[in-house]
């Protein structure tokens, strides 16, 4: 499969350069599976105090990032490396999910806007961007960690990325046909067989896989029924 690209906007690429070079991610960019850049909007400024921020119109409280920088920011981007999928990070907008990243792991190339202050001047969201999504319903100070999240999410999910795929198709949210992965996954436990008197279920241990794979799927349509009943309401 293509390197899929990736495109943080940021003013702080340095929370972008550590997070990205760690782990699987970090392999999956040493083998040129993913590849990611970090275009910073506070380069892209004229005036000599390097503003990427202004009053908003109406008043009220906090900054509104400027509009230009970001632009800018992402016209370098498409004619240095070609179109992308621009994807804007803000709380005002649907959360981004499983399904979500399935859809965004089919794009080669995926800009993602981090916003600070306020947020971006919301004519970029209504002309330059073709998806917003939230991380969930809480404000953070900005959008590079919802935009981190994304990448991980969705770049885990190309092929080559993981070492095992097998896990993708059977953890929480994989599947929404399949019954038994469209909500949580099972618990899982590992050695010892006994931890400070806890014991690993006794089925677990018996070597007996259909029994075991019934017991799992029993355990996630509890956990899923009990924690997160929106995820299987019938
Ligand atoms: N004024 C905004 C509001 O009330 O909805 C909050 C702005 S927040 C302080 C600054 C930036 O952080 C946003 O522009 C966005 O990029 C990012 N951000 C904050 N919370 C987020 C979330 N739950 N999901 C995605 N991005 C978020």
């Amino acid at each position: 499969m293509s390197t899929q690209v990736f495109e943080f906007v940021t003013i702080f690429p340095e929370l972008v350069r550590q997070f990205v070079a760690s782990g699987l991610m970090g392999k999956a960019i040493e083998q040129g599976r993913v590849e990611v850049h970090s275009t910073v909007t506070r380069e892209l400024t004229t005036d000599k105090h390097r503003s990427v921020d202004d009053a908003p119109f109406g008043g009220g409280a906090g900054m509104v990032m400027l509009a230009e920088p970001v632009a800018q920011a992402i016209e370098s981007i498409e004619e240095h490396r070609g179109k992308s999928l621009r994807v804007l990070l803000t709380p005002s907008a649907a959360r981004f999910d499983q399904r979500a990243a399935r859809e965004l792991a089919t794009h080669d190339h995926i800009t993602l806007l981090c916003g600070r202050y306020e947020g971006i001047d919301d004519r970029i969201r209504e002309h330059m961007v073709d998806r917003a999504y939230s991380l969930g319903d809480f404000v953070l100070n900005g959008g590079e960690v919802a935009a981190l999240a994304i990448f991980e999410a969705v770049a885990r999910l190309r092929e080559g990325v993981l070492g095992n795929p097998e896990s993708i198709e059977t953890e929480s949210f994989a599947s929404e046909e399949e019954l038994t992965h469209a909500g949580l996954e099972h618990p899982h436990y590992t050695r010892p067989a006994q931890w400070r008197g806890h014991e690993v279920p006794e089925v677990l241990r018996s070597g007996d896989h259909v029994k075991i794979s019934q017991w799992r799927e029993r355990v996630a349509l509890q956990r899923t029924h009990t924690l997160r009943p929106d995820l299987r309401p019938e």
